[in-house]
């Protein structure tokens, strides 16, 4: 065993692997139905609630910062004694039994189930000033955050379904929408393509890629562009800018239970169970259409009150 290495075999009824608001739902659900429960994550609870300024859409509260939304979802969901930890998971091993081994970077788990809540993350433009203004202009979120840029003008980074689909969104919210695109033509499908031709507030910039997110500080105040084809560098001045080049699931330590389609989403019924018997996943990282905190809560209530099910079938 190597030095600082720690070897731990607790057991749980179930392990939630995740704690957004995916996980600590499932767990507030499976603990209240009395079972063993630990939440495992490799950052602080609350996902990417952790990443969002301002939570507008979350009934119940007009209006509330994302940690503030994670912290009093993390009181709930522990109030039936579900426990915490840090670890960041990196294998799973199903046992002949069934049993779930769980290997994180230090410690080593088993439960009778598991649900995975690991999210997805979107791809990164990689270009000085996007971290920066992370939640600060930097957005890659249309439905959370295009209300923000009500009446203004703003810019969307990409030519795939997502980017075109989001920006023609975002036109029911702003005043212009400039779709800035490294090619000269899109990816979208066409009936998407269609729609943001057709749409008088929708303009295209072809050919062409963001170098750098510039700001004051405290805001994103513009973009420097290059056009690869005519080699001319711009300045645009803008407050907005939505960045769609792909967004992908966190889902590399579930890769060997065959649970993952080919770009690595999970896979579930509609009672979140995936192939195999007494694993789950829900929010985020599954294969859905809406990733948003209302749908990871939805589906950590189906799969909190599943294992339930699972873990009785068992005696
Ligand atoms: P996540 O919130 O992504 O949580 C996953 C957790 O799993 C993380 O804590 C992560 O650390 C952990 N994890 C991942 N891999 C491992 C591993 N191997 N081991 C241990 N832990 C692991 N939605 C809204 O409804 N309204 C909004 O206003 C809104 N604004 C947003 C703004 C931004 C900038 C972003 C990025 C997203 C926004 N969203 C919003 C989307 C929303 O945050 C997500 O849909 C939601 O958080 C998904 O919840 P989840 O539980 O599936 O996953």
């Amino acid at each position: 065993m190597k030095e600082g290495f720690t070897q731990v075999v607790k057991e749980y009824d179930v392990i939630v692997i995740g704690a957004g608001p995916g996980g600590m739902t499932a767990a507030l659900y499976a603990s209240r139905a009395n079972l063993s429960v630990l939440m495992l994550d490799r950052g602080i609870y609350g996902g990417q609630m952790n990443n969002t300024a301002e939570v507008e859409n979350y009934p119940g509260f007009k209006s509330i910062l994302g940690p503030d939304l994670a912290k009093e979802m993390y009181e709930s969901s522990t109030q039936f004694d579900a426990e915490y930890a840090y670890g960041n998971v990196e294998k799973i091993t199903v046992n002949d039994n069934n049993m779930k081994t769980i290997k994180t970077d230090s410690d080593e788990y088993a439960a009778k189930a598991l649900i995975i809540a690991t999210g997805s993350q979107y791809k990164k433009l990689g270009v000085p000033g996007e971290d920066e203004y992370g939640g600060r202009g930097v957005s890659y979120c249309a439905v959370c955050d295009g209300a923000f840029f009500r009446d203004r003008e703003v810019i969307v980074v990409g030519g795939g379904d997502s980017a075109i689909e989001e920006g023609s969104y975002l036109t029911q919210l702003v005043k212009k929408v400039d779709v800035i695109h490294r090619r000269n033509e899109l990816r979208a499908q066409k009936i998407l393509q269609d729609r943001a031709f057709a749409n008088p507030k929708i303009d295209f910039v072809w050919d062409t890629i963001v170098t750098e997110i510039e700001g004051d500080g405290q805001k994103v105040t513009g973009v420097k562009t290059h056009n690869k084809k005519t080699g001319q560098d711009e300045k645009l001045p803008i407050n907005g800018v939505f960045i769609y080049v792909g967004v992908e699931p966190m889902s590399e330590p579930f890769n060997g239970l065959g649970i993952t389609d080919e770009d690595g989403w999970i896979r579930t019924n509609e009672k979140m169970e995936t192939a195999v018997p007494g694993v789950f996943a829900i929010g985020d990282v599954r294969k859905k259409e809406l990733r948003q905190i209302t749908t990871a809560v939805g589906d950590g209530s189906i799969a909190g009150q599943g294992v339930f099910s699972y873990i009785e079938s068992l005696k």
